[in-house]
């Protein structure tokens, strides 16, 4: 660990704002994540290693409308500021605050910015991502890496739950490319359950938009929990109102860590609620995790006269129209998104 910089002072305790948990952290404690401990009066937090680092499709974060085709050298952490019983990830996010999750600490590897860039240059990667858990709550070392990812011509991506706060969006402005977020629900008591709540991601949502990153914003469609039509359309709407140029991706739920009593999302509540995006108005809506059962839902066209620009099953892109200049070939209408390297 090393001393972070994303806190205030308060009350001879620290104040962590690295994400929208602002927790008061006590001498000789830890912030709700475990992963932030105040040491004497100084906030340590986690540095110098990875828990896995692997190179995936720009596809599987999900990110439709960033370098399509490319690849990201993705590297995950320990720890999360969420506690959702349906984490996909959860052995990983859950580390010191669930005991079943005790094995992550093995997965530690020690590792130095410029070898994390040197990974993925060799590897043919042109994005890092920081995903697996949640990055925010380990921005100070993220920026350190995506510090010397910048200078090696690589872009930066969060894969994140978006409880963020001001102070982290600002930090990581000038270094971060792209911004996942997960909206879980339109309901503030159901993020309250999670861990969270609805205001800090939706101000997130907008802040990332307005500081110019690109923003794509993903939705588990959980049965029971999120699946209706009334709940589908907040989000829709709600997204609609800030661009409708921001990819929407509802994907399908499949039963994992404490949600195990719940049927798979089927593709016709996929579809269901891929219809009510594009009802609402946004321009480009996505399924996923049902490779190959969603129609048309995993490609893009364009927006303004229909053709197809990108087709994909799963994360394999079978072909790519699109002009370098991010535009349809056949009627010329700007297409949103990050579409060359060095846009
Ligand atoms: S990152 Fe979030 S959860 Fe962790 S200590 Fe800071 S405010 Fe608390």
């Amino acid at each position: 660990m090393q001393p972070g910089w994303l806190f205030e002072e308060a009350d001879g305790a620290l104040r962590c704002t690295a994400c929208g948990q602002r927790c008061l952290i006590r001498p000789g404690k830890r912030g709700i994540c475990q992963m932030r401990v105040n040491k004497n009066g100084q906030l340590q937090v986690p540095w110098g290693y990875v828990a896995a680092a692997n190179v995936d499709p720009i596809e599987k974060k999900p990110f439709m409308h960033f370098l399509p085709g490319s690849s990201a050298l993705t590297f995950g952490m320990l720890g999360c500021n969420f506690h959702c019983d349906f984490c996909q990830n959860w052995v990983s996010s859950q580390a010191l605050r669930d005991p079943a999750s005790e094995s992550s600490l093995r997965y530690i590897q020690e590792i130095s910015p410029r070898d994390l860039a040197r990974f993925a240059v060799n590897s043919g990667a042109q994005i890092i991502a920081s995903s697996y858990n949640e990055p925010l709550i380990t921005t100070e070392w993220a920026i350190e890496i995506f510090k010397t990812a910048k200078d090696n011509g690589l872009k930066c991506v969060y894969v994140s739950n978006g409880f963020a706060t001001p102070e982290a969006l600002l930090a990581l402005q000038p270094y971060l490319d792209g911004y996942k977020i997960d909206l879980k629900t339109m309901t503030d008591e159901k993020y309250r359950s999670l861990g969270g709540n609805l205001q800090v991601v939706q101000d997130t949502i907008q802040r990332a938009h307005d500081l110019g990153m690109w923003v794509e914003v993903v939705t588990l469609v959980i049965p029971d929990f999120n699946d209706s039509n009334e709940e589908l359309w907040d989000t829709a709407r709600y997204l609609s109102t800030i661009s409708r140029d921001i990819p929407w991706h509802v994907t399908a739920f499949y039963p994992t860590y404490k949600h195990l009593g719940v049927d798979r999302t089927s593709a016709d509540t996929i579809q269901r609620a891929a219809e009510i995006g594009q009802e609402a108005g946004l321009r480009y809506v996505y399924a996923g995790n049902l490779p190959g059962r969603v129609g048309s839902l995993e490609n893009t066209y364009c927006p303004h006269c229909q053709t197809l620009l990108i087709e994909r099953t799963g994360y394999a892109l079978k072909q790519i129209s699109i002009t370098n200049e991010g535009t349809c070939p056949h009627c010329g209408e700007k297409i949103a998104g990050v579409w060359a390297l060095h846009s």
